[in-house]
């Protein structure tokens, strides 16, 4: 061996094999007296200078260029060359199983991301090394004797120092006072791992341990291995404990997905079993750049292509549909993809290389663009909707689609508002049966939207929140409470103030569901229509909503309340096959039904006439309890099926 390091191997072999260091290169790139002649001469030079000699004395028999792996800076490109140098570290490899156990001490979400920690920390074969030659930074409080060798260690009282310009607390144990401040900064992950200890004040005055362990680390995936590794380190090893009790992972934004069409051409490659560098570079320009190297699976299952494959953020995997052009999903860990897969998938393997570079995209996607378009709260709803950990595809029909929600928001909370009117109104003497329906699926929608928020689940808690908003209260109960709001003449008091009750709470409900989802309009509304009843500056002050539980008899309530409003669904829908509007009155309908169904019709007969305009509604027995024919003129247009 002529000189100690080519590649990371020569590394290992010149640390187990316990070798001679032999350095050819310095620090500042030229060649060392182990070069002889080239002694001097900055690396590129010298090659050149070894090729024109070797020519010259007629040694060179070929020239001709190759393809090989070589490290080189993510940035700039330049080839990498390794140099000994003293660093400070963190021993991290004898604590691999203590390290693994405390991950199984922490909740993780979705529960799949703790193999990602695992497979980290079982491969590690370096130490942490926490310095950096770099101008900014932490500094290290720690300046070197230049006579012995050993060091000081700044005061904990004088912290923090820079020992480059402040003197050192004392002189060295050997006497001398020749010191010298290290000139190193700490990397990024050195600090950002102390994060929780820093938020709870740790040595401080003020220090507030009762914090400790913070209940929950919110990151994104691809620092598993860096900011949730370390700072679990760094609380195992300071505080024998572990930092947050949860940790809530979230996936990326993706390139629009209508961009990633795969060519006919490489379909048919994949159904041969073939990776072309043309599926490479599709792969790439869409924003899933492949590792150097990386390993590619493919498999065909079902009718679907599933491509498994390493790309530069993290390992992805792909669901294609075989003879489709798109590729509709997108795995993000390879337990999922792989359950999709099949557990006993064969997989053809092939080797596959890409250029690693970043993806570019116009600024019709950039955050901004987006923002200025479409509204913080328009971002924030479209990146609610991606399930944690998973990433999300960038789409802009989306984006179209929540900016209606967001004016369909609007207008319901407009419309509520000039029927509301007045003082905050208080609870009925008696709640309308809708009313009361409406009030327990309020209730409903509550405990989920809270059980899921509970496991970081924000997604499937909005989707919950959204199905009230847009069916119940929307297009159900405001449809039906209309006809008291317009007609107040025809209708007693009491359901009046039940109305006005019932539209008052589920408002101020459904904004504060929203409000994590949607602050600005939340706050906006708030303001205008609740803030002088409610009497809270903010509705972000508000406390989470919990269950109103006005409602005795729940299951009778509910079952009716369902009848009512699948009556009123098929009452819409004979008018729509009769091409009538649904202003149209309705001369007669007849309901067959269950004696024993009966109650749940008539309950609501009043508001049946009144909200689906039908004149005069007559029952009819049936002997069939799972289900309810609604008949005109003789003939059963619509047969409604009991699921209780
Ligand atoms: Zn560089
Ligand atoms: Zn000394």
């Amino acid at each position: 061996m002529c000189c100690t390091f080519g590649d990371r191997q020569d590394v290992e072999w010149w640390r187990s094999k316990n070798l001679e260091l032999k350095l050819a290169i310095t620090e500042d790139g030229r060649m060392t007296d182990l070069a002889g002649k080239y002694k001097g001469l900055p690396i590129r030079e010298a090659r050149r200078a070894i090729l024109e000699d070797l020519k010259k004395n007629g040694l060179l028999l070929e020239q001709k260029a190759i393809v090989h792996e070589v490290q080189t800076h993510e940035r700039c490109g330049t080839e990498i060359e390794f140099l000994t140098r003293p660093q400070w570290m963190i021993r991290v490899l004898d604590a691999k199983e203590a390290l693994i156990q405390q991950a199984d001490k922490i909740n993780w979400y979705p529960p799949f991301m703790k193999n990602r920690y695992i497979n980290w920390v079982e491969n590690l074969a370096w130490d942490w090394c926490i310095s950096r030659q770099r101008f900014f930074g932490v500094p290290f409080p720690v300046w070197h004797c230049q006579d012995c060798g050993k060091f000081v260690l700044a005061e904990d009282k004088d912290l923090p120092v820079d020992p480059l310009t402040d003197p050192a607390p004392k002189s060295c144990e050997c006497g001398s006072s020749n010191l010298k401040g290290d000139p190193d900064v700490m990397d990024t992950w050195a600090t950002s791992s102390l994060t929780p200890a820093i938020n709870w004040k740790w040595g401080e005055k003020d220090e507030m341990r009762e914090l400790h362990p913070m209940s929950l680390r919110p990151q994104a995936h691809e620092i598993i291995r860096t900011w949730a590794f370390y700072t679990i380190t760094k609380s195992y090893y300071h505080f024998q404990d572990i930092p947050w009790k949860n940790i809530a992972i979230s996936g990326f934004v993706t390139p629009p997905r209508e961009l990633f069409s795969l060519p006919k051409k490489l379909i048919s490659d994949l159904n041969q079993g073939k990776v072309s560098k043309a599926l490479l570079r599709i792969f790439e320009q869409n924003g899933y750049p492949l590792l150097e190297g990386a390993q590619i699976e493919v498999l065909e299952k079902n009718g679907r292509w599933f491509i498994f494959c390493e790309t530069e953020e993290a390992s992805q995997y792909f669901l294609i549909r075989k003879d489709s052009k798109k590729v509709p999903q997108v795995y993000d860990g390879e337990e999922e993809a792989r359950k999709r897969a099949g557990g006993h998938a064969k997989f053809i393997k092939k080797r596959g290389k890409a250029k690693i570079s970043k993806s570019k995209h116009g600024d019709k996607y950039s955050p901004i663009g987006l923002l200025e378009k479409y509204s913080a709260d328009g971002l924030r709803l479209w990146a609610s909707s991606a399930p944690l950990g998973s990433d999300l595809p960038l789409n802009l029909d989306d984006f179209e689609q929540n900016k209606r929600f967001l004016t369909k928001i609007w207008n319901a909370f407009r419309f509520a508002d000039i029927h509301i009117q007045g003082e905050k109104p208080q609870k009925p003497d008696q709640l309308e049966a809708i009313d009361g329906y409406i009030l327990l699926r309020l209730d409903e929608t509550i405990e989920y939207a809270t059980r899921y928020f509970e496991e970081y689940d924000y997604r499937t808690a909005r989707l919950q929140i959204d199905q009230f908003f847009k069916s119940t209260f929307c297009d159900d109960y405001i449809e039906i409470v209309k006809d008291r709001l317009y007609n107040k003449d025809q209708y007693s008091q009491n359901a009046l103030d039940s109305a006005r009750f019932t539209l008052y709470q589920c408002g101020f409900h459904i904004l504060r569901l929203y409000s994590p989802f949607i602050p600005h309009i939340t706050e906006e509304l708030y303001q205008i229509l609740y803030r002088d009843r409610e009497g809270l500056d903010s509705i972000h002050l508000a406390s989470w909503p919990e269950k109103l539980d006005l409602v005795a008899d729940k299951e009778e309530v509910l079952d009716s309340g369902r009848a009512f409003i699948s009556a009123l669904y098929y009452i819409r829908k004979i008018k729509g096959n009769r091409k009538m509007s649904l202003k149209d009155i309705l001369p007669s309908l007849r309901i067959s039904c269950h004696p024993e169904k009966k109650g749940l019709f008539e309950k609501y007969l009043e508001n049946l006439k009144a909200t689906g305009k039908v004149e005069n509604i007559e029952f009819l027995d049936s002997e069939k309890k799972q289900e309810a024919r609604f008949i005109v003129e003789g003939e059963a247009e619509e047969i409604f099926e009991f699921l209780y």
